[in-house]
């Protein structure tokens, strides 16, 4: 247990070289050509370059991005949050990294993925938007985890029922798609949405981190 008055060394505030305790699983092993900045732990650069081909085949090279560049590691704003790097790091900036991020384009391919990291033991950070902003985002707990993108493909309402006051949408709707949705197709009298602070968020990614508005129910019927 961490002793009550101990404050956090000066270097982790504010990005320096983060101390020994906190460094990168694999940091110190030499990176080759096209290696990751950040490997998953106990992996080999020969094991992910075989993991990334058999990715790209199974969703497309499109929807795979590995994370080579400390360079990537620059998308900072809320509207444009990061798929790879806590934005509001307090440990070094290159500490929770992925080591590549996925985009899959439906179910099928989520399941295919999740089969493909257990065959090369990779491990997994599934998000929605990565706009998690203050709670790290988009990064995942484990350095060098390959992290998931459900929300850029797979960002459609599919079901909004007036009777049974739900709906049913995909990681990528916002409380904002929701609304609009509502607005578009007159539902606004009939469905009213439990939004928090920020609009901008998946109501999905939301829900599954717990998160509260301010109404006592999600979609209430006034
Ligand atoms: C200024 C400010 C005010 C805020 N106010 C509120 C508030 O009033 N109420 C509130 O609830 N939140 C609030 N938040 C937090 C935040 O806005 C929301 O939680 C937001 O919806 C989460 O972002 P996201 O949907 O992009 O989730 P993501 O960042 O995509 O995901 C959040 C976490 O949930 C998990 N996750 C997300 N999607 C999935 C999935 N499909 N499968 C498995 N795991 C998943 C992941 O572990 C991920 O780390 C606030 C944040 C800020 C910065």
């Amino acid at each position: 247990m961490k002793e009550p008055n101990r404050v956090a060394p000066d270097e982790t505030v504010g990005g320096g070289p983060p101390p020994p305790i906190y460094r990168k699983p694999n940091g110190d092993v030499p990176r080759a050509a096209g290696d990751p900045l950040c490997l998953p732990p106990g992996v080999s650069s020969q094991h992910f370059k075989q993991f990334t081909l058999r990715l790209a085949e199974l969703c497309h090279e499109d929807n795979v991005t590995v994370i080579t560049q400390s360079e990537e590691l620059r998308q900072e704003s809320y509207l444009e949050p990061s798929k790879c790097h806590d934005m509001f790091h307090v440990i070094g900036k290159e500490y929770f990294v992925a080591s590549a991020v996925v985009s899959p384009r439906d179910v099928e391919e989520v399941q295919a993925i999740m089969r493909l990291c257990n065959e090369f033991e990779i491990p997994v950070w599934p998000f929605s938007i990565g706009r998690n902003v203050g709670y790290g985002g988009a990064a995942p707990r484990v350095p060098g985890s390959l992290g998931m993108d459900l929300g850029r493909n797979m960002n459609k309402i599919l079901e909004v029922n007036v009777e049974g006051a739900y709906a049913l949408v995909e990681p990528g709707v916002t409380f904002f798609d929701l609304h609009n949705y509502l607005v578009e197709n007159n539902l606004r009298d009939k469905l009213w949405i439990d939004v928090p602070d920020l609009g901008g968020g998946s109501v999905l990614g939301n829900t599954v981190e717990r998160g509260v508005g301010y109404t006592p129910y999600v979609l209430e019927q006034p």
